[in-house]
């Protein structure tokens, strides 16, 4: 028999769970465009979502998903024959540097492969053998989705500094933003670009691009920038509509509002170390069941608070997909970017999402569902990875 039905539990990394709240945000008539209530709400949008980057410059907002913000980022600061340095450790970053390729900008590309974060010694000697500095802008992801692995992004900035290179230092933030630690200002990022489906609990459709004064003076030095991309009009309308470029992505807007409340009432540090707590617990499940699951990354510093990708060995990662997605109610996400020679599909992989809207009882539920399906399909595992999370999340607890 299945034990699917009642709520379904989207654990994939993108989109993320939306809370009822969110939801409900959405259900409303549509409002008066040329109303003051959506140029006021706006306002407010704009000054949370600097605060959820920890940022007091600008940030554009966009019809567009993650895809969108990379042209959009790179639109506003390079034009065709510019050169950028494109440090790897990912399908994401790959997917970056191919958008810049698509606009004629040349790429320097170091892969990192897929299980070490960027080495900011690699990009020093990269930055160093730049002579004449070409290199226009450091394309750089905080979270890559595919390996799980989380680069060092105050220490890209430090090598910058260090070298005296003035390119600017892009971060992708899409899947780290509202889960890991990120200090936009402090930690001297010049753009910063992140969508709404992910830790920001919004369904996909809204693009962000935060950016400096510097990466503005590399807008105003282009000779030509896209009508559609150009973050300009977004930070300074005229008119209401220039903020999208167009129709406002009205209930979108409202959705954002109630997410972003979400995040202010609870405190962006507090939800910094709710998502530290809780991927510990997935990590220390995962530890505990063995081999032959593994981790992707070993260094817990160079994880993900905000997705986990776990080798199982093919096929039984998707054969443990379909069990709890039929069988139990949760979804988890595929092995993304994790095909081999021996395993072209990565069906030998899995990922936990665990961003945003989560909590422990649904952490341990996942937990509990992928031992019941272990044991189901009868793949070798030390049992007890459930009570080895709740020993973390105990440990962690207030009271
Ligand atoms: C999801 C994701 C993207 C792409 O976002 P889409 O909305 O699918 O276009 C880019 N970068 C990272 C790190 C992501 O996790």
């Amino acid at each position: 028999m299945s034990l699917a039905n009642g709520r379904l539990h989207m654990a994939l990394p993108g989109p993320s769970v939306m809370p009822d709240a969110v939801l409900q945000a959405m259900m409303r008539p549509a409002p008066d465009i040329y109303s003051d209530e959506l140029r006021v709400l706006t306002e407010g949008l704009v000054r949370d979502l600097k605060y959820v980057a920890q940022t007091q410059h600008q940030v554009a907002i966009y019809i567009a998903n993650g895809h969108g913000v990379w042209e959009a980022s790179l639109s506003n600061v390079v034009q065709p024959g510019d050169k950028v340095l494109a440090p790897v450790m990912g399908v994401f970053g790959f997917g970056w540097a191919a958008m810049a390729q698509k606009l004629g900008v040349e790429v320097e590309l170091i892969d990192h492969g897929r299980q070490t974060p960027i080495d900011p010694e690699q990009v020093r000697a990269a930055l160093l053998a730049d002579k004449g500095q070409k290199i226009k802008a450091v394309l750089a992801v905080h979270t890559d989705t595919s390996t799980s692995l989380r680069s060092d992004i105050k220490a890209l900035r430090q090598v910058l500094d260090e070298v005296g290179h003035p390119a600017l230092l892009m971060a992708d933030c899409v899947a780290s933003l509202g889960c890991d630690e990120m200090h936009m200002d402090k930690w001297g990022v010049d753009v910063l670009i992140s969508a709404s489906q992910k830790g920001l609990m919004v369904p996909p459709g809204l693009g962000f691009v935060w950016f400096n004064d510097r990466a503005m003076a590399a807008r105003q030095a282009l000779a030509r920038v896209s009508g559609y991309w150009d973050w300009q009009p977004r930070v300074e309308p005229e008119i209401f509509y220039q903020y999208f470029g167009g129709t406002a992505p009205t209930h979108h807007l409202y959705a954002l509002e109630v997410a972003l409340g979400m995040i202010k009432a609870e405190g962006i540090e507090a939800v910094w170390a709710r998502h530290k707590a809780l991927a510990q617990a997935i990590w220390a499940g995962v530890e505990h069941w063995d081999s032959p699951l593994a981790l992707n990354v070993a260094d817990p510093a160079q994880r993900s608070h905000a997705v986990t990708t776990v080798k199982i060995g093919a096929p039984e990662g998707d054969r443990l997909r379909h069990w709890c997605s039929s069988n139990a109610g949760v979804t988890l996400g595929i092995g993304l970017g994790m095909g081999t020679e021996a395993d072209p599909t990565g069906a030998g992989v899995f990922r936990f999402g665990h961003m945003g809207h989560l909590n422990a009882t649904m952490v341990l539920g996942m937990l509990g569902s992928v031992e019941a399906g272990l044991d189901a399909l009868g793949i070798a595992h030390n049992p007890g990875g459930v009570a080895a999370a709740a020993r973390i999340i105990s440990a962690v607890s207030s009271v």
